[in-house]
Parts: C-alpha cells; structure tokens; sequence
C-alpha cells in the first residue's frame, strides 16, 4: 500500500512550484493529474513515472468524482508514492475532500503539499495586493458556480465593502454576473480586474469595473475576476508616481517598477 500526496502544482509557472512539489515529482512513481496541470509543470515529473491525466475525456465524457476517487485508490493499492496533481492549491475549490474520504475509507495515508491558488497568482499577475490595508480587511474566494446545494450563490452575504472578492470559475456571462454583484450591493463604479491564465505564457489581465463588465469580452478560461477597491489601488499609485517622479526628475533612477 503506498501513499498518496495531494499536490498543488500552482498556476502554471513551474518556478511557481513548491520545493517540495518538485522533490516528490522526481521521486513519483504515478502522477494522477488534472487538465488545468501546465505541459511545463509535467515536465518536472521522473520519466519513469506512469502520467495519467484524470482530466482528459474518455469517449466524450470525463470521469465522474466516484471514478476519480476510485482510480486514485486503486493506484495507490499498487504503487508506493503516487501524486495527485491538481493545478493552485489543493484544498481550493479543487476537491481534495471528496479524494481524502476516499483515501481515508480505503484505509490509505495521504498528505497535501499546498499550492500557489489562482487568486494569489492572479493578484501577482495583476500586481495589486489582495488586502491592501486601505480598503480591505478581508478576502472572499467564491465561485460564480455552485455544484451542489443551491443553485445561487448567495452574494449579499458574500459582498462588504470592505473586503475583496475573488470569483473563481467565472464562466462567459459577465452580464449576468454584474447583475448579481449589482444586486449585492456594489456600485457600477467598483473595479473589476479579470485576470486570464496567470502566471502562464498567455497571461492576460484586463482592468474594468462592475458596471462596464457586459461590454467586456470573457477572456479564456482559466480566469478569474478581483473586485474591490484594491483592483485598482495601484493604478492610483502609479498616477500618483509617475506625478512624483515628474516634479522629481532627478530621483528617476530608483523606481522599483522600471
Ligand atoms: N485549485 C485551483 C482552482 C481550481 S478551480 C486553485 O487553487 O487555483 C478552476 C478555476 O481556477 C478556473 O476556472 C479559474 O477561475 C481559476 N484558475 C485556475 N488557474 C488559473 C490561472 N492560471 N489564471 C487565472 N485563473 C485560474
């Protein structure tokens, strides 16, 4: 019986990755991994290791969660270090919990090695920090989806103004979900920055705001939404700066942004 580690690969950047992550992919024996795992990030793992990608359609369907779990347990029935590869960090919105009931049912030992989750590197992609202290006490990871439970997701008890929302899985219907975050409480004017594959080649990070998101064009998944003040606290900052550095010619030489 081997041992199953549930690890976050990040967002796509392999220097992104956990020390940690990167030692146990040379050591692996399989590596189970989702689609949203980078060619890059797969790059890391032992040549020997059996890459199984749990993402892939299998006759135009993808695996159900129960297959999921029940391949896992199977593997690690037969294998000694085997890798749940998912891509930001495991425990968010990446169903790690429905795979440890499994693995614990299966009387199976598993440890998670946590990852850079998308909001954080989209925040670095977007360069604007999360709880800038000026506007925000506090950050909301939320998903515009829900799978189970009811349908809505419950936005007024989600939006205050004074803290930041991270919507996760989006989806194309911005129209929609301004509506929702409007009825929420936000006014049309709060920023909005979507950010689409962060921390990868194709990195695209779009600043609006709540009222002009049906005008937007969705950007390609994956991607995700950061409204709050703090979206666009550095635009201000940099306006500001670049006053600065115009009235003080002479200090330009030290900007941390060039
Ligand atoms: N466990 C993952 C999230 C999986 S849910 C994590 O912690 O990041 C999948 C959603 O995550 C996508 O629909 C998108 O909203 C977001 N996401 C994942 N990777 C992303 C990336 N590189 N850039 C922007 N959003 C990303």
């Amino acid at each position: 019986m081997g041992k199953v580690f549930l690890v976050g690969s990040g967002p796509g950047d392999p220097e992104l990755l956990t020390v940690k992550a990167v030692r146990l992919l040379k050591t692996a024996d399989v590596v189970l991994h989702d689609a949203l795992v980078s060619d890059a990030i797969l790059a890391e793992v032992r040549p020997e290791a059996t890459l199984v990608n749990i993402g892939k359609r299998c006759r135009q369907k993808l695996l159900t969660q129960d297959e999921i779990n029940a391949v896992l347990v199977s593997y690690a029935s037969s294998h000694n270090v085997v890798i749940r590869l998912k891509g930001g960090d495991p425990s968010i919105f990446g169903r790690a919990g429905e795979e440890i009931e499994a693995l614990i049912g299966a009387g199976i030992d598993y440890e998670i090695v946590p990852g850079i989750t998308a909001a954080c590197a989209s925040a670095a992609a977007a360069g604007v920090s999360l709880t800038d202290r000026r506007f925000a006490s506090s950050v909301v990871f939320t998903t515009a989806h829900r799978r189970t439970g009811p349908e809505e997701v419950a936005w007024n008890k989600l939006v205050t103004s004074d803290s930041t929302l991270v919507i996760y899985m989006p989806g194309q219907d911005y129209a929609t979900l301004r509506t929702s975050l409007r009825a929420a409480g936000l006014p049309n004017d709060m920023p909005c920055t979507v950010v689409s594959a962060a921390g990868r080649e194709r990195q695209q990070v779009l600043r609006t705001s709540i009222g002009s998101l049906p005008g937007v064009a969705a950007l390609p998944a994956p991607a995700l939404l950061i409204v709050g003040e703090c979206a666009s606290a550095l635009f201000r900052q940099t306006d500001r700066l670049e006053q600065w550095l115009e009235l003080n010619e002479d200090l330009k030489p030290v900007r941390v942004s060039d």
